[in-house]
């Protein structure tokens, strides 16, 4: 393995959380069917795009969202006690999602974490609910979850990343440790790139630690 001290970038649905949060709202309050968000993972579809369409419909308020985050999303095991672990060991953590902020802020509030990370902007409009990237500017978030990997490792850091789905396999690539869940999972073990199953994020801190 390369050296160099760490870095960590993580995907946000369905890898911080135990399910994708979009997904869940939408399903939960009936703006989409399993059937178009399983349609959703195709690794043809634009995550970003799908988000902005699926969105468009969604009439919710905050204040409902804010609620759903509090009542119905929970964390995957040891994501606090990790993000504390990069910040008393040095080590930058940032998260790269296609999800976007209406939910990610309730939930860091009420976990009571701050990490750097960039998310969709959502604003509640007449009949639905906007989503735009700023950050994205014209690359696939595919691309961008990449590149922040790739920054780090220009650097001189080594990498672990973290994430689920079909749109974080091109990060998952080019990190030096994989933690997968889901269908990135599958992914990796079908494409032959080393991955360990994401469980608990206790194990990447420990995996760092023996490996300084
Ligand atoms: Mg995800």
């Amino acid at each position: 393995m390369r050296k160099g001290p760490w870095a960590a970038v993580s995907d946000f649905d369905g890898t911080i959380t135990l399910r994708d949060v979009g997904d869940h709202l939408l399903l939960h309050y009936g703006f989409a069917d399993r059937r178009t968000i399983e349609e959703s993972y195709s690794l043809k579809v634009r995550v970003e795009d799908f988000m902005k369409r699926a969105f468009a419909g969604a009439a919710l308020s905050e204040r409902t969202i804010a609620d759903f985050v509090r009542k119905k999303v929970r964390a995957r095991a040891g994501f606090r006690e990790f993000a504390v672990f990069c910040e008393r060991s040095g080590v930058p953590f940032e998260i790269a999602s296609g999800g976007v902020d209406l939910y990610a802020d309730p939930f860091f509030r009420k976990h009571g974490v701050r990490v750097r990370s960039f998310f969709g902007r959502a604003r509640v409009v007449k009949g639905g609910i906007r989503v735009s990237y700023p950050f994205l500017r014209r690359s696939a978030l595919s691309d961008f979850k990449a590149s922040r990997v790739a920054r780090f490792r220009k650097a001189g850091r080594r990498v672990v990343f973290f994430g689920d789905g079909p749109n974080d396999f091109k990060a998952a690539r080019l990190a030096d440790k994989v933690y997968a869940a889901g269908r990135l999972y599958r992914l990796c073990r079908e494409r032959g790139v080393p991955a360990s199953r994401l469980t608990d994020f206790g194990r990447a801190a420990a995996f760092i630690e023996r490996n300084p």
